[in-house]
């Protein structure tokens, strides 16, 4: 058989959504819990204050606020996660508005998929891997190195292989699973760095860090010694996206905010991206090429590759009108 290799697939995306309990804040302030988790598959507007008609909304799968960020994991973006170590390219996204549980959940994720990782390294000795962790944040339409954050702004660059590369940045070659945790606890505190630095940072920045699996067969002693290793390359990214508040262009009262900061383009390019993905309109055109975020992701999203989009809300009563956009934008995803 040949292992690795990219297949061609036309797989739906994995769209799930995790409801974060209510915090300690919105129980202070008596604010109420708004949705229900129904049959592991819906989340229905338990509209509190009125008996009314609700609106129930479906997805591959709901993870109510009692779920351990492993399951969402196991069920959420395992499959997704290891398709990257049997040759698809794998990217997990978290979407939902600032204070949803965007970091929260994709820590976990990357907790979950290294210890993966590395127990299928161990179980498949008779394979090199050479496994290489990069990572950047888009902000403003900018990149930075996360691994090196005085490399500046990078630019993308076309490679003619390759596709879109982003120029200088850092990758550096992974140990061991402590050794990973540890470059990603870097690019956690590089990130907060910018947090103090520009206000509300997190919210409006994406960040990816992308391991990147190079798979050496070691050559058989039956195989004759021409025959060179093959070097096969797969990649996973991990994507910790600004707040979804940022890619909707109207305020609460439905009136188009002036100040074009608000908007984020490279999160509007990808909710276009995601929407013509999953409307089975792959053969025509989409706008990769509209943000930075698309361009760095293009190979890894669509034709060749694997997405699981993990759609994080609150579950309080005041986020009402962010949380049915969350959920609207995840419909569209399915
Ligand atoms: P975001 O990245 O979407 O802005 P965070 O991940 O920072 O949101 O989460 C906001 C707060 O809510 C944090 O204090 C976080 O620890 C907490 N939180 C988020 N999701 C959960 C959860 N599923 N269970 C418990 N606490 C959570
Ligand atoms: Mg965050």
């Amino acid at each position: 058989s040949t292992p690795g290799g990219p297949k061609v697939r036309e797989e739906k995306i994995l769209v799930t959504v995790r409801m974060r309990p209510l915090s300690r804040k919105e129980q202070a302030m008596y604010d109420l819990v708004a949705w229900d988790c129904l049959d592991d598959f819906k989340i229905v507007f338990k509209n509190p204050n009125y008996e009314r008609p609700t609106t129930s909304y479906t997805f591959d799968k709901v993870f109510d606020p009692t779920c351990s960020t492993q399951k969402v994991y196991e069920e959420g973006a395992k499959d997704v996660a290891l398709s990257a170590l049997t040759g698809i390219n794998a990217t997990i996204f978290a979407y939902g508005q600032t204070g949803s549980g965007k970091t929260f959940t994709m820590r976990g994720i990357s907790e979950n998929a290294i210890k993966d990782i590395y127990d299928h390294i161990k179980s498949n000795p008779e394979r090199d891997f050479v496994l290489k962790i990069s990572a950047l944040e888009i902000y403003n339409e900018s990149v930075v190195d996360l691994l090196n954050r005085e490399s500046g702004s990078l630019r993308l660059l076309d490679d003619p292989e390759k596709g879109t590369i982003v120029e200088k940045l850092a990758e550096e070659v992974v140990k061991d699973s402590q050794h990973l945790r540890h470059l990603i606890g870097i690019c956690e505190a590089q990130r907060q760095v910018g947090e103090t630095s520009l206000n509300d940072n997190s919210s409006r920045s994406h960040q990816i860090i992308r391991l990147v699996k190079g798979i050496c067969h070691r050559p058989l002693r039956v195989v004759s010694e021409k025959v060179q290793a093959v070097a096969i390359t797969l990649t996973q990214n991990l994507v910790d996206l600004a707040g979804s508040e940022r890619a909707s262009q109207t305020n609460a009262d439905g009136i188009r905010l002036k100040e074009g900061s608000h908007i984020n383009r490279s999160l509007l390019t990808l909710t276009t991206v995601i929407r013509k993905l999953s409307g089975g309109k792959r053969s025509g055109h989409i706008p990769y090429r509209d943000s930075k975020l698309t361009r760095i992701l293009q190979h890894s999203l669509g034709g060749n590759a694997r997405t699981a989009i993990i759609c994080t809300i609150s579950p309080a009563l005041s986020h009402v009108d962010q949380t049915r956009n969350t959920l609207s934008f995840a419909t569209s995803a399915k």
